[in-house]
């Protein structure tokens, strides 16, 4: 099976460019940023202004990078992608910024993981377009001003609590989102079916929307490994039969859990006696980093209602067990 197709879900090397939507109105889902999105970049083009700051944040695979080259497309302006460990000092930072047109954007991905010194030029830069750089030692280092082009920058980040204040603060608008209902993913099923010339049948493209987990990136990623099993055990066409076949193999439950999330849900259930069990403990148990599992695994899990986190900590719910065909017994005794 493999481990690793929702596992790496902040992996993007297998990413498909050919995938993105390019324009507003072929991005799917999203309705509320999508409407706010279109009155500001309207707003900014016919002020003939830069589009203030924007912040985009939540799970990954939700269509951050996407929204980013979005926004860059429809502004007619080019887009420069770093993310936030890549900038490691504040000498790279003024190399990027320096080397932008006026009103491009800059895409930092990661950027709650900027090193402070860098964060901090950059709190200059955004406000007054503007970056202060000390050179020289001791006695004759100095500080000089250098200009910098008018631009956007389009955070993203998994994890907004991360960010400092001032940081946030800078954003003019900051955006959350969410997780993809069925209706949307199924549409994205199609997209991707139309731009592969993939025939799919209807009831595959419901059955693989229910299976990734409110995700996109997944929604994609089921999508070439379904049409592999298509082409090699069928006749290229994927129907549901080939699709629950491919999907079974790849260990995707009918609910869409992989087997991070049951190692999780077991953990909880099977050695925490279905909690409340800190993150922390749970982390340990599945041998996984804390951040991963609170930023990657917990969300999709406490929105679907599979678990509950409380003061004490996480507790499995009814649909945990289910989930794992275990008995729940709690209920009895509440
Ligand atoms: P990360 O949080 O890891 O940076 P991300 O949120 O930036 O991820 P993207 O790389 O933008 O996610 O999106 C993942 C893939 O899903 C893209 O290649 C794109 O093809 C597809 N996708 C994302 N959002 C949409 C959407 N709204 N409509 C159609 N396709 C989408």
């Amino acid at each position: 099976t493999d481990d690793r197709l929702i596992s790496s879900l902040a992996m993007k090397e297998d990413e498909d460019q050919t995938l993105r939507p390019q324009k507003l109105n072929e991005y799917i889902g999203q309705k509320d940023i999508k409407e706010m999105l279109d009155v500001y970049i309207k707003a900014a083009l016919k002020r003939e202004e830069t589009l203030d700051h924007i912040l985009f944040y939540g799970p990954p695979g939700l269509g951050k990078t996407t929204l980013a080259q979005i926004v860059s497309n429809e502004m007619g302006v080019n887009m420069k992608v770093t993310s936030g460990p890549a900038i490691e000092r504040s000498g790279d930072l003024a190399a990027i910024l320096t080397s932008l047109e006026p009103g491009d954007v800059l895409f930092i991905d990661e950027i709650h993981r900027l090193p402070r010194v860098v964060e901090e030029v950059l709190y200059a830069a955004m406000e007054d377009y503007v970056i202060d750089i000390v050179i020289g030692k001791d006695q004759q280092s100095r500080s000089i001003r250098i200009d910098l082009p008018p631009f956007t920058l389009i955070g993203a980040t998994t994890r907004f609590g991360d960010l400092s204040a001032p940081l946030r603060d800078r954003f003019g608008v900051v955006m959350r989102l969410s997780f993809y209902n069925q209706d949307e993913l199924g549409l994205i099923v199609k997209r991707t079916s139309s731009v592969y010339k993939t025939e799919i049948k209807e009831n595959a493209v419901m059955e693989l929307a229910k299976r990734s987990r409110g995700t996109p990136r997944i929604a994609n990623r089921l999508f070439r490994r379904v049409r592999d099993f298509a082409e090699i055990i069928g006749d290229g066409t994927i129907t549901l039969d080939i699709t629950n076949h491919a999907l079974e193999k790849l260990g995707i439950s009918s609910n869409g859990l992989d087997h991070t999330d049951k190692r999780y849900l077991s953990a909880i259930i099977d050695k925490f006696a279905g909690g409340p069990v800190g993150l922390e403990s749970i982390a340990a148990t599945i041998g996984e980093e804390i951040t991963t599992v609170e930023d990657v695994y917990e969300p999709y899990l406490l929105q679907e209602g599979f678990i509950k986190r409380t003061a004490r900590g996480r507790i499995a719910m009814q649909k945990s067990y289910d989930a794992l065909g275990k008995k729940y017994l709690k209920g009895l005794f509440e």
